[in-house]
């Protein structure tokens, strides 16, 4: 583990409240060589300012979008800029535990697979809101069928990749369909993908959660979109 630089993609917009907490928790996971990139989706709730100041000295990089695109699109600007061996997705929000960090890599670092995401539905006990479990349980089921993959939960945050891999995806969008997307083209090219269990604190809508009815829809379209054949 002490060997591999870990690469911490963080997309963020409007995370005023936790943005200073999610760093602090990523810089203090136990993984030694890290690289935190940090893209702003301008944000216009003063998350931008708190990042070039308080922020920036404490990562690798803080980049700026100059007009919202979603939580795709902060990944593939954060993504380009990735250096390390191993690329991991962490959302602004303290929803997932960066002390999980070593549990989600282990598998790649071990050889055992090429991405592995971390799950919260894996031998855990149910959390969050019925709709969004039932939601997610059902497209993690229909993107199964398309990528003959068994993930449990598809829509989780903690992807990581080797990042070879996920440099070699052209991510098309820009939302949340991201997820959907990503794992059907990790599919396609017929490496191994492995899940881990990982614990899961779910925020409120009134806390800052952004994914809705309409993310839902498009991520059944995207599971169509970019199924295999
Ligand atoms: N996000 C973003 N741009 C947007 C919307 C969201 O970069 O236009 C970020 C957000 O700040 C968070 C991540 O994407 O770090 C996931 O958002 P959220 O927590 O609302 O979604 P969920 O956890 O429900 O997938
Ligand atoms: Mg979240």
């Amino acid at each position: 583990m002490d060997n591999i630089t870990l690469s911490i993609v963080i997309p963020c917009y409007n995370e005023k409240n936790n943005i200073h907490t999610i760093v602090e928790k990523v810089l203090a996971a136990p993984i030694k060589n890290k690289e935190i990139i940090v893209v702003d989706d301008k944000s216009t709730d003063g998350t931008s300012e708190i990042l070039d100041k308080e922020i920036a000295p404490l990562v690798s990089k803080v980049i700026h979008h100059e007009v919202n695109q979603g939580k795709g699109g902060a990944l593939r600007t954060g993504f380009q800029h990735a250096t390390g061996d191993i690329v991991i997705i962490q959302d602004a929000d303290l929803e997932y535990d960066p002390n999980e960090y070593p549990k989600v890599i282990k598998p790649i670092v071990d050889g055992e697979c090429d991405v592995c995401y971390g799950s919260r539905f894996l031998n855990q006990a149910a959390k969050g809101y019925l709709a969004n479990r039932m939601a997610n349980k059902f497209l993690t089921k229909l993107s199964n069928l398309f990528t003959h993959l068994k993930l449990t939960d598809m829509e989780t945050c903690y992807k990581c990749f080797k990042r070879e891999i996920i440099q070699a995806v052209d991510i098309k969008e820009n939302r949340f369909g991201f997820e959907p997307e990503i794992t059907a083209k990790i599919s396609k090219m017929g490496i191994k993908v492995k899940e881990v269990p990982i614990s899961y604190y779910p925020r409120t809508n009134e806390e800052g959660k952004k994914i809705g009815f309409k993310d839902g829809v498009r991520a059944i379209i995207c599971i169509w979109k970019y199924r295999k054949g």
